[in-house]
């Protein structure tokens, strides 16, 4: 049967409102707004639905009017449903799939791809099941879930390829090309990659070819592959220079710097990224810039202006953190706990790493519950396979969690602890002493201190080595360590003075002690170390807790221990209040 003429009309109206939908939006829209005023008077209920599926597709993809987009497409979909028109139906379903992706509904997405694909599958639509194929795999991206993105991908490679539809090739290549990528895969990532060079060589547009010759850049450099990576890089700079394409030419330029990093060419580095920093800043793109500080603070470090790289981590961090870009902010706090951690500023470093490890397992749980989440949407998977899916979520979990707490116990522990005798160092036992000092006048306990100091040691590093020095303290760490009880508190006070704790030790008990320390340490066979040597130490000890606080008892075992010194060395001696107050 003949269509009357109006319906052949309208539908060619249609038709080329919906070929209009990508490359102009806003007359897409008007033009389908106009065919639907026309085919509602005379009530041609196709014309109607295709009006409005193409005013949803426009409103999400153009205007993002998500609901206004999803109720007309809605009411499209119910005609189509209707009239039993699949092919139609298959359409809306992806456009249904797009508005959820781009209002950021991934697995609303990923759900009506999949209804589309079943559909397109059923009625053979290669076309429509390429495309299906391919928002499946850009819906898999969106949450980081690269192994199925790929398979979806080189599925509907093999279409296009079928197809022979170059255009459609060129995209997924390039699309594979980043997912290998991101896959850790170089070598496959630049095997596609380069495929996308070989179908265009130079008939892509600029902008096209830069961005392929930057992905293959940095696929070159991951190989390391330097001046491959560079030759592909200037490259793409060059290109995207000659399109003005300035935010993306500024992430080449970033490449490139990484590149003459990672070859120790810092000076070509810092040129590079102090070019791609004023772009971004010129274009205010704040993830990129921060971005770009990272690496710049990364290139200060390696240099050794450490407090300027510190600013330009902070300065990133901040940026990051005004865009909201997760990943970024993890990978900063890292390198920043990194860098406190080398500086031996390990409150700071464990700062970060808190901060680092925090963000690690938010953006892992989120991730997790995503892909779990699209599983089960793909597979409609039994209930059976969904808890499989969870416990093993929470395994991979429990060990995210296990790690955290071994690194967080090891940084704590690198901030108590002095690196050379493994003793506590001064910062713990000053906050220890205060605290002590507070409890034993609260609960009128007796508690002591000691201060001790080697005595010569300066001879000992000049007449044996620095290196025997060094031994000397660490030996001395362990004779301590041994000989005192476990409620005392012994830790390196700096240099080669040693402090201790004794609470509720009057001072005959912590007298003893000492005298047990001192005398350990002298007969101690220092010849085992280096022949001739000898060593032996001076202590101060104070236990008046009538004094205003902890350090000022030190102090006090201070002037005692300058009495010893005086006095021929290699004694122990009590401040003695009166006594001193004669002198
Ligand atoms: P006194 O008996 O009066 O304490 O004499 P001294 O030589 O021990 O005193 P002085 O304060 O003049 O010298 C202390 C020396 O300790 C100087 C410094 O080089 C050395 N020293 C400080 N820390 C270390 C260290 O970590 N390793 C080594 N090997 N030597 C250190
Ligand atoms: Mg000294
Ligand atoms: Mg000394």
């Amino acid at each position: 049967m003949k269509k009357p003429k109006p319906q052949t009309e309208i539908d060619a109206l249609n038709d080329a409102a919906w070929e209009l939908r990508n490359s102009n939006a806003l007359k897409a829209i008007s033009m389908a707004e106009e065919v639907l005023v026309k085919t509602k008077l005379i009530n041609y209920k196709k014309g109607i639905a295709d009006s409005l599926h193409t005013i949803s597709y426009c409103q999400a993809t153009r205007t993002a009017k998500y609901e206004e987009a999803r109720a007309n497409g809605h009411a499209a979909l119910e005609i189509y449903i209707a009239s039993n028109d699949e092919v139609s139906k298959q359409k809306v379903l992806n456009t249904f799939g797009l508005i959820e992706g781009i209002s950021g509904n991934m697995l609303g997405a990923i759900n009506y791809f999949n209804k589309s694909l079943k559909l397109a599958n059923k009625l053979k639509l290669s076309h429509q099941r390429a495309m299906a194929l391919h928002n499946l795999a850009v819906s898999f991206e969106g949450i980081n879930d690269y192994n199925r993105s790929l398979d979806y991908n080189l599925q509907a490679l093999k279409i296009y390829e079928e197809l022979q539809n170059d255009n459609d090739v060129f995209k997924t290549l390039q699309n594979i090309g980043v997912i290998y990528f991101n896959l850790e895969k170089y070598d496959e990532s630049l095997e596609s990659l380069l495929k996308t060079v070989e179908i265009f060589k130079n008939d892509a547009d600029k902008d096209t070819q830069g961005l392929a010759f930057l992905n293959i850049g940095r696929s070159y450099h991951k190989l390391k592959n330097y001046q491959q990576a560079l030759d592909s890089l200037n490259k793409s700079l060059a290109l995207l220079e000659g399109t003005g394409n300035r935010l993306v030419s500024s992430d080449a330029l970033a490449e490139i710097s990484i590149v003459y990093m990672d070859m120790q060419r810092f000076l070509d580095a810092k040129e590079h990224i102090s070019k791609s920093i004023k772009i971004k800043k010129e274009l205010n793109d704040s993830s990129g810039l921060a971005s770009s500080y990272y690496y710049l603070g990364k290139l200060l470090f390696q240099q050794g202006e450490k407090a300027k790289a510190l600013t330009t981590f902070t300065k990133a961090l901040n940026l990051a953190e005004t865009a909201q870009a997760k990943t970024q902010l993890q990978n900063i706090n890292k390198e920043l706990a990194s860098s406190y951690q080398q500086i031996k500023d390990y409150e700071k470093a464990f700062q970060y790493l808190s901060a680092y490890l925090e963000l690690r397992d938010e953006l892992f749980e989120k991730a997790s519950y995503e892909r779990t989440q699209a599983l089960l949407i793909h597979h409609s998977i039994t209930q059976e396979d969904k808890d499989k899916e969870i416990m093993r979520r929470n395994k991979e979990l429990k060990l995210a969690n296990e790690n955290l707490k071994l690194l967080t116990l090891e940084l704590d522990k690198q901030a108590k602890e002095d690196s050379l005798t493994k003793l506590y160092n001064r910062r713990y036992f000053d906050s220890l002493l205060e605290k002590e000092f507070s409890r034993s006048k609260r609960y009128h306990k007796p508690m002591a201190v000691m201060i001790c100091d080697i005595d010569n040691f300066k001879q000992v590093n000049d007449n044996f080595s620095h290196q025997v020095g060094d031994q000397v303290l660490i030996k001395i760490a362990e004779i301590f360590m041994k000989n005192i009880r476990r409620n005392d508190t012994i830790a390196r006070f700096g240099g080669e003075e040693f402090v201790a704790l004794f609470p509720e030790s009057d001072v005959n008990k912590a007298f003893e002690i000492c005298e047990r320390l001192r005398n350990s340490v002298e007969k101690y066979p220092w010849s085992k170390i280096s022949s001739g040597l000898k060593v032996t130490i001076s202590i101060g000890i104070c236990d008046d807790t009538s004094l205003a606080n902890g350090e000022t008892m030190i102090s006090k075992a201070d002037s005692a221990l300058y009495e010893v010194k005086e006095n021929g060395k290699n004694h122990s001696r009590i401040w003695d209040n009166k006594e001193m107050l004669i002198a």
